[in-house]
């Protein structure tokens, strides 16, 4: 779980985070005597989430572009190990993790 594909995990998560959010907004309306916290919750939810967004985007830019060994299409590896976002296979950039060809 912990390696795979994180920066479709991170998108996800934000995504979900705006829809809780509006959801949070909608109870408001749904109970009036408290709707102006609902409001605000929703508002500090979604800036929390754009904040997320921004974070993704510093991320994927620093993070190295490497053609998928598997599906020969362009990915990208963020950390050590991540997985590829087209074929889900595993890529590490531990140079422990690279085939021996020689035996020891
Ligand atoms: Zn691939």
């Amino acid at each position: 779980m912990l390696l795979s594909g994180k920066l479709n995990k991170i998108r996800t998560a934000a995504l979900l985070l705006v829809f809780i959010s509006i959801i949070v907004m909608y109870l408001g309306f749904v109970w009036p005597a408290v709707m102006s916290i609902f409001i605000a919750l929703g508002l500090i939810l979604i800036s929390v989430s754009v904040g997320i967004y921004f974070w993704i985007g510093v991320l994927s830019t620093h993070a190295p572009h490497v053609m998928c060994p598997v599906c020969q299409k362009k990915t990208k590896v963020l950390g050590k190990k991540d997985e590829c976002s087209h074929c889900k296979a595993i890529l590490s950039l531990d140079p422990n993790d690279a085939p021996q060809d020689k035996p020891k």
